[in-house]
């Protein structure tokens, strides 16, 4: 795998810290509980966009690009990073937002990532849901390109192969982080929506031959919908790096079953998990992902279905600006 040769800039303080939870891991009596704190990744209130990021605006620097079109939620934690971002490197950004998600509050529309957007340079534009994103992507480069500029554009929350680069990454740095701290860990969990983060740790396991379980708990598709998204990024991802192994299908499991309504929409069992955690460890989690994560993460261990002997890494991939935005969705009572 070339993965040290491809073009990346500097955006995180690496590696992020691996944490135990003893409070959470007694209080469940089961598996010890470790967490991945991607949400310290160190750009903007961190999160596991910055670790794609690096490798994507290290393609766009390489292609000569000077501005970056984007896309996203108007509570995407992926915009707030590529802001950043870009405002770091010196790149413009022009960014689209779309209303997706059916809450209307101000603190929804106006707090969060959607402020924190605003204090850096970017342009930013709102849309209603449902439009034709990859067109609207388009049609902004077009215009970048009219006016002399270069474009670059990050579409699906950076989980396309060279933003997925960034997660192969981070698995050989947890890998790492589990010989030096001497840890035996039996399965990783961690949220996934746009699959780049799964695909990414999937190949960068199955490159070391590890026995580690991977399981993504999904934060909006079906199970099947959502694996056939990773394995096929996992395919095209392991093809650009001349991978020479395969992985099976088989290894590629989401659980779906912690969705509720519909995506972005809050559950109690995710108001529950976030509040548990918050109390028992000074942990915050984001409402959207990594909340929902946790949420399945509690319920899998009350149902048992991992062994008291055995240690689960939880990815914490940010999100946490989101609290603000979510503020009078969430119950302070348990
Ligand atoms: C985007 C995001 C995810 C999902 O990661 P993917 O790589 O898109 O699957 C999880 N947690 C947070 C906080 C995110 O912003």
């Amino acid at each position: 795998m070339k993965l040290s040769k491809l073009p990346r800039v500097k955006l995180t303080n690496l590696p992020t810290p691996v944490e135990f939870l003893p409070r959470l891991t007694e209080h469940l009596n089961g598996p010890k509980i470790y967490v991945k704190r991607d949400d310290c990744t160190g750009l903007a209130m961190g999160g596991n966009k910055a670790r794609k990021l690096e490798f994507l605006l290290g393609d766009a620097m390489e292609q000569k690009a000077d501005t970056i079109v984007t896309h996203g939620t108007s509570q995407s934690n992926h915009t707030r990073l590529v802001a950043a971002a870009t405002s770091k490197l010196g790149l413009k950004c022009e960014m689209i937002l779309e209303h997706r998600v059916d809450i209307n509050d101000d603190a929804y529309l106006k707090s969060g990532n959607v402020f924190i957007n605003q204090l850096f340079d970017v342009d930013i534009r709102y849309l209603a849901a449902n439009n034709n994103i990859e067109d609207e992507l388009k049609k902004t480069a077009q215009a970048v390109i009219k006016r002399g500029g270069t474009p670059y554009v990050i579409s699906r929350g950076g989980s396309t192969p060279v933003g997925t680069y960034g997660y192969v990454a981070a698995a050989h740095e947890i890998m790492q982080q589990f010989d030096e701290q001497n840890l035996k860990v039996n399965h990783i969990l961690h949220a996934t929506a746009s699959g780049g983060t799964q695909a990414g740790l999937l190949i960068g396991l199955a490159s070391v031959e590890s026995k580690i379980k991977l399981l993504g708990i999904c934060a909006n598709l079906p199970k099947e919908a959502q694996e056939e998204r990773v394995y096929n990024l996992a395919l095209e991802t392991m093809a650009r790096l001349d991978c020479g192994f395969n992985i099976e299908r088989e290894y590629v499991v989401v659980n779906s079953n912690y969705v509720g309504e519909a995506y972005g929409l809050p559950t109690k069992k995710m108001n529950d998990a976030l509040l548990l955690v918050a109390r028992l460890e000074g942990l915050l989690f984001d409402p959207v992902y990594s909340g929902k994560a946790l949420a399945g993460m509690i319920d899998l261990i009350e149902q048992g279905k991992f062994g008291k002997d055995e240690s689960i890494l939880f990815v914490h991939t940010g999100g946490e600006p989101g609290l603000f935005a979510y503020q009078n969705q969430l119950s302070l009572k348990s």
